[in-house]
């Protein structure tokens, strides 16, 4: 929110000094994005221009996004990692695109790229992604570090690419607490526990460190996929795997993934089953979420409960028909 706030507020000063109107910002992203982005827009009031989805693909194009831009757009938006399936958003194309927009229209739109899952994860199994400000267009980056940065609830961190891309106006300067403290948030005071835990683990563990885990997860989420793949009831839906979890379909069983999903929590496994936005949604899915501790006995036991509920759904469905039909008999009968 504070990033594209701080992209709003350029896009307006810009438009000011052309001598030009802005009262109509608006915003661009794919309907696979996290709730947070509509909040932004609804908060901030900017006009959302959300890009629906399409069956089998789950992530934004960047000709679809071309279709949306204009010179009121504050700022598109791109996922490394969406919510729903773990995808990510062709980042590198829609810059390449912006970046074409700017030296054709002049319209210098920045790309905010949203990392929370995936910023954490990148570097570390996949550097020579482009995906951050190595590209152009790219001007702020939020990443959560309670999500792969490996910190408890709630910290997550925006990071500008230049000083300039923040407006002063936007930048509070407080000396009330000793010395000078600037400041730019939403509220004010905040713990600092989180910051403590993100700088521990930035120097506990360091580049290696967190190599070493973002593979062991990886390493553990592939095997996972690979194993449900192999059973031939499941369609895996983030083939390429960029991140350390498996979204799931189901191919043709009697039953759906909330029965599925049901049935696991019997077991204490929380793997939530869901639709997907817009224009995909008739697609249900379930998620899993490979963290540090999920070690590879326990990718063993959650296969295994996942076959053990898939058959008892089966077997249930099938004793429910016999059931049907015996009682059709009888009525037969009768
Ligand atoms: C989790 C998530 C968010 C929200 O981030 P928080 O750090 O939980 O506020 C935003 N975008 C994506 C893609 C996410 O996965």
């Amino acid at each position: 929110m504070l990033g594209v706030l701080a992209h709003k507020w350029s896009w307006r000063k810009r438009r000011q000094a052309e001598g030009k109107p802005w009262d109509r910002p608006n915003i661009v992203m794919g309907a696979d994005v996290h709730t947070v982005w509509e909040k932004f827009a609804r908060f901030f009031d900017v006009e959302l221009r959300l890009i629906p989805l399409q069956e089998d693909t789950y992530i934004v194009s960047a000709e679809e996004v071309a279709k949306e831009i204009d010179e009121n757009t504050i700022c598109v938006a791109a996922v490394l990692g969406t919510t729903f399936t773990g995808q990510m958003d062709p980042i590198k194309e829609i810059n390449d695109l912006l970046v074409d927009i700017k030296k054709t229209k002049g319209w210098d739109i920045p790309l905010h790229v949203d990392g929370a899952s995936g910023g954490f994860v990148a570097p570390f199994v996949n550097p020579d992604l482009e995906w951050d400000f190595r590209l152009e267009q790219v001007k702020s980056i939020n990443v959560s570090g309670h999500k792969y940065g490996l910190v408890y609830p709630g910290i997550g961190w925006l990071i500008m690419r230049d000083k300039t891309d923040l407006p002063d106006e936007l930048v509070f300067k407080v000396n009330y607490l000793g010395g000078e403290m600037t400041n730019y948030s939403l509220n004010f005071s905040k713990g600092s526990s989180t910051i403590l835990a993100q700088y521990y683990n930035f120097i506990r563990l360091g580049k290696s460190g967190y190599t070493d885990i973002m593979q062991n997860m990886m390493n553990n989420s592939r095997y996972l996929a690979e194993k449900l793949h192999e059973t031939g009831k499941f369609e895996i839906i983030n083939k390429q795997h960029t991140l350390p979890l498996v979204a799931i379909r189901l191919k043709d069983a009697p039953f759906t993934v909330f029965h599925l999903s049901a049935r696991l929590r019997q077991k204490g496994w929380i793997v939530p089953a869901y639709y997907l936005p817009e224009n995909a949604q008739d697609v249900a899915v379930m998620r899993m979420v490979i963290k540090e501790n999920f070690s590879r006995d326990m990718v063993e036991l959650l296969f295994s409960d996942i076959m053990k509920a898939y058959h008892s759904l089966e077997l249930s469905e099938t004793e429910i028909k016999e059931r049907e039909r015996g009682i059709e008999n009888l009525t037969l009968l009768y």
